[in-house]
């Protein structure tokens, strides 16, 4: 689904593409090239937080080992 999440910086709307309702993590403004983290539930924004470029970085580096560890064992639960 998409999501529309309008930049607290400059006010103009982007959009995201998700799996899930929620979703917590890196995103970029298109026009300012501002960075953010942003918590999403139910599609909507609940929290937005400037981030550096180095902590993008790094959580866009974590999300894509999330999203490939999900692909590779789906469903998958933490039983120890
Ligand atoms: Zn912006």
């Amino acid at each position: 689904m998409l999501v529309k999440i309008k930049c607290p910086a400059c006010q103009t709307e982007g959009s995201m593409s998700l799996v899930e309702p929620s979703y917590e993590g890196p995103y970029k403004c298109w026009k300012c090239r501002e960075l953010f983290t942003i918590t999403l539930k139910n599609n909507k924004l609940t929290s937005c937080e400037p981030l550096s470029e180095e902590e993008f970085q790094k959580q866009q580096e974590i999300k894509a080992l999330q999203d490939k560890f999900n692909r590779q064992f789906p469903g998958r639960q933490d039983t120890g």
